[in-house]
């Protein structure tokens, strides 16, 4: 069968170069006789790939030395609640921007930990937008300010990034990550899931700023301590060897498309080509305050449930799949991350065009 394009938020598509590569490695990497998926994590043959890894991750976001790159597990979920386990101490405060439903997860998941505010929302508005901030909205003495960078479920992207003056930031960016160049010394935290932009499902990555590494409560599972993880090189226990393995593949192929310079432009044209068609017509409504539009997660709507719905269908027969919005806020969703095609986007923007004549409102 012919692959589809699919518009899915995450997992999501793998470039087919890397798939490729993967599949041609599968019974047997190099000369070592074997599947990376049956390696173990502390042979040599494993060795060479997690470190390359690494170092091309550190190449791509330009990450200085002084920040520690850990490849974890649990997903970013779990990131929700080692981001305080290792940045607030007992009777702390910590400042959480709610620009939608994972930053209102992680800020959840915070207050089990100690005096932790939201310090902007913009939930009154359904979220179609990421509020603005100044240093005044945060506390002089919060340890930290969190922030999901990119929300996948409302489209929507930070157009600024928070001055928090001396505080940490701390970024989910699971749905962004290696979309465009990031200024990593503006953060204290980076984490992401692998599952949109950066391999299978299977793999957290975290970039931390060494000084914040050392103060994890004394209650923090040793697996979520950050320090434990950076003095281990991420193999505290096993990794996630093959999900490791596949971000590599990603991360070469970056690499050799020119880095993320280069992405950017990519994913820039790409979503120009869905937007304009969005703002060029009538029929489908795209929710999100345009300085606020996401570059990877487009979202839209026809206003009709129903007609919602049979869109999605009919675009699952035209070989466009995962259209469908988060079941949470329903109408459509297109996930455009670094693996989508230009193809992809252009199929996609045809066959709305066509459904809109096809099913009159
Ligand atoms: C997908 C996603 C998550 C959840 O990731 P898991 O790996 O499933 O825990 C968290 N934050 C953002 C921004 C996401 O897009």
């Amino acid at each position: 069968m012919e692959r589809v394009f699919n518009f899915s938020a995450g997992p999501s598509m793998l470039p087919l170069p890397v798939l490729e590569r993967a599949a041609s490695e599968m019974l047997c990497y190099g000369d070592t006789g074997m599947s990376v998926a049956e390696m173990s994590h502390r042979s040599p043959d494993f060795e060479p790939i997690i470190k390359q890894a690494q170092d091309d991750l550190r190449r791509l976001m330009n990450i200085p030395d002084d920040y520690a790159v850990l490849f974890l597990q649990g997903g970013a979920s779990t990131q929700f609640a080692s981001v305080p386990l290792n940045l607030l101490p007992e009777g702390g405060k910590a400042d959480y921007i709610v620009s939608g439903q994972f930053s209102g997860k992680a800020f959840t998941e915070a207050q089990k930990y100690g005096d932790v505010v939201c310090a902007a929302t913009s939930k009154a508005d359904g979220f179609s937008y990421v509020p603005a901030t100044t240093r005044e909205s945060f506390r002089p003495d919060a340890s930290y300010v969190h922030i999901c960078y990119n929300n996948t479920i409302f489209g929507t992207k930070y157009n600024y990034i928070p001055d928090t003056g001396d505080i940490p930031l701390v970024a989910d960016m699971s749905s962004c990550i290696l979309s465009e160049p990031v200024d990593v010394t503006k953060f204290g935290v980076i984490y992401a899931g692998a599952q949109k932009n950066i391999a299978p499902a299977g793999m957290t990555l975290v970039i931390v700023r060494r000084d914040l590494l050392g103060h994890a409560r004394p209650e923090c599972p040793t697996m979520l301590d950050w320090k434990v993880m950076a003095d281990n090189d991420s193999m505290y226990n096993t990794p996630p060897c093959y999900t490791i393995y596949m971000a590599g593949l990603v991360y070469q192929w970056i690499l050799d498309l020119g880095g993320l310079e280069e992405m950017k432009k990519l994913n820039q044209k790409k979503a120009k080509l869905l937007y304009d068609y969005l703002d060029s017509q009538n029929y489908y409504i795209a929710p999100v305050r345009p300085d606020c539009r996401s570059m990877m997660n487009v979202t839209f709507v026809t206003g009709n449930a129903d007609l919602d719905k049979k869109f999605a269908a009919d675009a699952t027969a035209a070989g466009l799949k995962n259209l469908k919005g988060h079941r949470s806020v329903g109408g459509m969703r297109a996930s455009i991350y670094n693996a989508m095609p230009y193809a992809g986007v252009e199929k996609l923007v045809a066959f709305m065009k066509d459904f809109a004549e096809k099913n009159p409102k």
